[in-house]
């Protein structure tokens, strides 16, 4: 039997919760968490994510801060606006959605991100203290992985965990999230020989390569779970990573595509925004 894990009943779980406390805090500070977005340039999709985020900060009933820059602004540009949402106590939280046009230092600019405003924890003084293992905001998607293995009652520590990829974004942290919690931990990626060899002494396998279907019932130890991070629009809805069907039977657990990881994103992206408040208060 595998157990599909719902992403999409916790992440709504949460942000109830998120809200909770939100109104709660209203209500005592009559102040709710600002949260600033930044959109440069028209990319569509780009624009459907930030869309979705800042309808979610106003249900949670954060104020929502948007700005959008045209495609050509300069990088002074985009730093002046960072600064200045930096320097503004009614903003606790700052994204800057990526990927940026092209031409624009996204490292250097998303550094201008004072780290206790760093809601996506995508900043090197953020990664740096994951690294050490200190307290920090982590990023969003590997946060919310965390949580739904957490919430499925995962063993982690001793656990053997392999992570399929190792961009910044997702991959890097992920391991980094799971080596914290004393598992041990195989980070594998495109130049990795022999992939089904590395991913079948996963206990935990968490899969983000952005390579549709990449993952299959060869790769994957009986019982294991399955944590499918890739999103890929087909012909045929929405699909991950992992060749799902074939894991039904033989994975104990597995996130599906959409409802599994996707949504956990943006409800682990207001519980930052939350923290980053509540740590902010005087
Ligand atoms: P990326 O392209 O930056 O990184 C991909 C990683 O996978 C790299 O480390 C690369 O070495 C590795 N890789 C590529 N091909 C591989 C192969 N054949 N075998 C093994 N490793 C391989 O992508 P990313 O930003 O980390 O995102 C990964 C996937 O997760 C994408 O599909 C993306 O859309 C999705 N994603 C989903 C969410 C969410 O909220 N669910 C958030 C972020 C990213």
């Amino acid at each position: 039997m595998t157990t599909l894990i719902d992403g999409t009943t916790t992440a709504l779980r949460i942000r109830a919760r998120v809200a909770e406390k939100v109104a709660h805090s209203v209500r005592i500070h009559k102040r709710a968490p600002g949260l600033a977005t930044i959109l440069v340039g028209d990319d569509p999709a780009s624009a459907v994510y930030v869309a979705a985020k800042r309808q979610a900060i106003r249900e949670a009933g954060m104020r929502d801060v948007h700005h959008t820059l045209p495609a050509e602004a300069s990088y002074p540009a985009v730093a002046a606006l960072i600064d200045q949402l930096a320097d503004d106590p009614d903003v606790c939280g700052i994204l800057l959605q990526l990927p940026l046009p092209k031409g624009l230092d996204s490292a250097a600019l998303i550094d201008r991100i004072p780290v206790t405003k760093d809601v996506d924890g995508l900043t090197t003084a953020s990664a740096g203290l994951l690294a050490r293992g200190a307290d920090g905001l982590r990023p969003c998607t590997p946060a919310g992985v965390l949580w739904l293995l957490d919430a499925e009652g995962v063993e982690l520590r001793g656990a053997h965990a392999v992570v399929v990829g190792h961009s910044e974004l997702v991959g890097r942290p992920m391991a980094r999230m799971l080596l914290q919690r004393d598992a041990t931990v195989t980070v594998a990626h495109k130049h990795t020989v022999n992939l089904p060899s590395i991913t079948r002494l996963a206990d935990v396998l968490v899969v983000a390569a952005g390579v549709c279907g990449l993952i299959g019932a060869e790769h994957v130890k009986p019982g294991a779970a399955v944590v499918d991070v890739g999103i890929h629009r087909t012909d045929h809805g929405l699909r991950g990573d992992v060749r799902s069907r074939e894991l039904q039977g033989h994975a104990g657990l597995l996130t599906p595509v959409p409802g599994g990881v996707g949504p956990m994103t943006i409800a682990m992206l207001l519980a930052n925004t939350l923290v980053a408040f509540e740590q902010g208060q005087p």
